[in-house]
């Protein structure tokens, strides 16, 4: 099932479960706007070389609309469509003031140089500065992009809008380190719903996010060497541990791991994990999503009658989103916090997230994915509907 399709699916389970008129779902799903430009550069060699650029910008009934921009190969329009609207319930199950939105190029970063890259992403932004805006639509990293890109884009926009540095999330400024540690709140919360206690210095999990979190709860942590140790990747995801911990938040992390977890990714998760067959071979009892969409439904229904208990993706890595939102309120506010102060507010609202979604979960009789959905989707519909549709 490819990603728009699996998503579409978790969104009308929701609807179901919360009884959404027919026309209105049908609304909710529809994109607000996409927009698909053709981006060419001069490559260093002097040949020129052509790329599709994306950005969908699926809902802004709660607010601006959000969402990082992904340079990948395989990146296209309908896994761009998913990532847009997971982006929307994603916002709504953390209650930030944003809508849902996605971007992408399709190309290999690794094959291009520096340089290459910088006048991708100049040429990327002069195609979409019309359609982007600081409450309108506000772009950070995503997988194969980083703060880097990000400073690309604000600088490139400030030639026709003058400077706007809320225009990007995902910058190098204090605090943004600490979204490298999101993850762990998200799973901190899930173990302590189910009475189970973490081992050690918290601030060590940071590497728990490569993969695997194992052997008598959160004693060992498999950090980045382990990988690179030539780890097959098949043994990291079937290891006997508590939690697995599927991961790519390329732009969320610190480059050391962005390398690693991009091969993560793309080596065990898309190839391997998402194969229906294999999915009933992870022996952990806890898959937390750090990743975007790593799980399908086929691969969660096979989880599930097994007993592993699935931390959504739309709440597990949602401390990368709320960390940019923070960002962005110090941007527009120009006043700077200090990182205990995100780190704080951090915590504030993972927590309180993950209470409510306890809360849906407890009210629509589900598992903590629709628990998650109905959350987000409830919020939405509330907001779509006292908007109004007449134009
Ligand atoms: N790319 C991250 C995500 O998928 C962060 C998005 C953002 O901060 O806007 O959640």
């Amino acid at each position: 099932m490819n990603p728009l399709a699996a998503t579409n699916r978790n969104f009308r389970h929701a609807a179901r479960l919360l009884g959404l008129d027919s026309q209105l779902e049908k609304s909710l799903l529809m994109p607000h706007k996409e927009i698909k430009v053709e981006c060419t550069i001069i490559k260093d060699d002097g040949s020129l070389a052509s790329f599709e650029g994306f950005r969908v910008q699926h809902d802004n009934s709660r607010g601006t609309m959000k969402g990082g921009i992904r340079y990948h190969p395989e990146v296209e329009h309908g896994e761009v469509n998913a990532l847009a609207q997971i982006m929307t319930w994603k916002t709504a199950v953390v209650n930030l003031p944003y809508g849902g939105a996605k971007g992408g190029i399709a190309c290999d970063p690794k094959e291009l140089s520096v340089r290459e890259l910088e006048r991708l992403t100049r040429v990327f932004t002069q195609k979409i500065h019309h359609f982007i805006g600081v409450n309108v639509d506000v772009p950070a990293p995503d997988m194969g992009t980083n703060a880097q890109t990000v400073s690309w884009i604000m600088d490139e926009y400030l030639k026709y809008h003058g400077y706007s540095p809320a225009i990007v999330t995902g910058k190098l400024i204090v605090g943004r380190e600490a979204t490298t540690g999101h993850g762990v709140i998200a799973t901190e919360a899930l173990l302590v719903d189910h009475g189970k206690l973490i081992e050690g210095r918290v601030g060590n999990w940071d590497l728990g996010l490569l993969g695997l979190v194992s052997c008598n709860l959160m004693v060992r942590i498999r950090c980045s060497d382990d990988v690179t140790n030539n780890m097959n990747p098949d043994e990291l995801l079937f290891q006997e541990c508590d939690v697995l911990i599927p991961c790519a938040l390329g732009g969320v992390l610190t480059s050391k791991f962005l390398i690693i977890c991009f091969r993560i990714e793309m080596v065990s998760y898309f190839k391997i994990a998402h194969r229906r067959e294999n999915a009933g071979d992870v022996k952990a009892k806890f898959v937390v999503e750090a990743a975007n969409h790593p799980v399908d439904p086929e691969a969660d229904e096979i989880l599930s009658k097994k007993g592993v208990i699935i931390l959504p993706d739309i709440y597990a890595n949602a401390g990368g989103v709320t960390v940019s939102y923070f960002e962005w309120v110090q941007n527009t506010q120009g006043f700077m916090w200090d990182e205990a102060t995100v780190n704080l507010e951090l915590k504030k609202y993972m927590k309180s997230a993950f209470g409510n979604i306890k809360k849906m979960c407890k009210t629509h009789d589900c598992n903590l994915r629709m628990g998650a959905f109905t959350l987000g989707v409830d919020r939405v519909a509330r907001s779509t509907m006292l908007r109004g549709f007449e134009g």
